[in-house]
């Protein structure tokens, strides 16, 4: 049995979104900029997206600014806040110490050009509280940047009260909503949400495509220069075919959601229910406010890395952490965010599920996950050392 559980790194596209596709590349191939009627047909198309797009999370066409997915659309909310925070002599940004690295490099960059970042701290509940963006905005704060749920342990953050502090104060507030566009029930307008970046590919839409909201009356400033495109806030040639991909993804995620969430929902309690039962681990995030597809779990004394490597053997696709710090050794800064200790944010399992997932699949994690973890823990010294009590455990 092949099991696909890692939907937080992305998704298989749906057969909605891609047939919505097929016609861009078939008939509505024309580049949307140009004059004649090939081109034209082009433009409505991608109008008609904007205006679909907009609808489905509550904001006008006009501020929807289509992007090549998340990581673009975070360092353009960022940049253009920061620009516009500096010519008022405003240089400080608050954030949350478990950002996606989209966010968090972005705002490494600013400090080196002089921008002080507070980036809150996410120990207490896995999470942060409104209370403290509330207490970290300063008179010099030009941005509060907070993302809608976590990637890596699904906490899902206070965002229309943080969104409410933020109006009340005065200051920009851009969400990271890769996560929670599709999964979650979105109203930028409701929420006081000025920007929000969310990306195709974690809902069902095709890669590399992905959009920026930003309110209206909030300046934008290019990170990629060139033509007019998207009222000259991000030139290139419009992605049509990622556009109405994406669009027809959102509007069928968006008309499922009660059920996927429902069914979801189910699934996640079933697995988080089952692999607490394993000794020595311990939930990320938590038990309740998190993502619906969502389970991550610490299990002391063996290395996630090799937990992958034998769960792929038993047919079940994986994460440790997320996929952008797969490839390096160190452990999740999301996983030492919230106040695991080395050892233990190493021996790290995501499983995210979608409503593609059957009870048969979770079914057959829940029989390997538990044998692996035993099999891993009978050959690891560290165990050993634990067993004998030459280690203390620690969760
Ligand atoms: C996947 C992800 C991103 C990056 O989106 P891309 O479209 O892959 O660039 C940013 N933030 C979060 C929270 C994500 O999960």
């Amino acid at each position: 049995m092949q099991v696909y559980a890692d939907n937080a790194a992305t998704t298989k596209i749906s057969a909605a979104a891609l047939g919505a596709m097929m016609p861009c590349y078939e008939k509505f191939y024309g580049n949307p900029s140009s004059l004649h009627t090939i081109g034209q047909e082009a433009k409505e198309v991608l109008e008609d997206a904007r205006e679909r797009m907009a609808k489905l999370i509550g904001c006008e066409p006009r501020e929807i600014y289509f992007t090549s997915g998340g990581s673009e659309a975070d360092n353009q909310a960022i940049i253009s806040a920061a620009r516009l925070g500096a010519k008022k002599g405003k240089k400080h940004i608050v954030s949350t110490a478990f950002e996606h690295h989209a966010v968090l490099h972005t705002l490494n960059r600013l400090e080196k050009e002089g921008f002080e970042v507070t980036l809150l701290d996410v120990k207490e509940n896995h999470n942060i509280t409104a209370r403290q963006v509330k207490d970290a905005i300063r008179e010099d704060t030009c941005l509060v940047t907070v993302m809608y749920a976590n990637n890596e342990i699904g906490s899902i953050l206070p965002i229309s009260e943080i969104g409410a502090i933020c109006k009340e104060a005065g200051v920009p507030f851009h969400t990271d909503a890769v996560q929670a566009v599709g999964h979650l029930a979105i109203d930028v307008k409701a929420q006081n949400i000025d920007m929000l970046s969310l990306s195709a590919h974690k809902f069902h839409g095709p890669k590399g495509v992905g959009a920026l909201y930003c309110r209206r009356g909030l300046m934008l400033t290019n990170v990629i220069d060139g033509g007019a495109q998207e009222r000259g806030k991000r030139a290139g040639t419009e992605n049509l075919p990622g556009i109405c991909g994406m669009v027809a993804a959102l509007e069928e995620a968006c008309a499922h959601l009660e059920e996927n969430t429902a069914k979801v929902t189910a699934m996640r309690d079933r697995l988080i229910n089952g692999l607490s039962q394993i000794p020595h681990c311990d939930l990320n995030g938590d038990r309740v406010n998190r993502l619906p597809g969502n389970v991550s779990f610490c299990f002391e004394g063996i290395e996630g890395e090799a937990l992958l490597l034998y769960l792929d053997m038993e047919g079940v696709c994986a994460s440790s952490g997320s996929a952008c710090t797969s490839g390096s050794l160190d452990p999740s800064h999301v996983l030492l965010a919230i106040g695991r200790v080395h050892d233990v944010a190493h021996g790290s399992l995501r499983l995210s599920l979608c409503e593609y997932n059957t009870e048969e699949e979770i079914d057959h994690i829940l029989t390997v996950v538990p044998q692996v973890v035993e099999r891993l823990r009978s050959m690891s010294p560290v165990w050993r050392d634990l067993q004998s009590g030459k280690r203390k455990y620690i969760l």
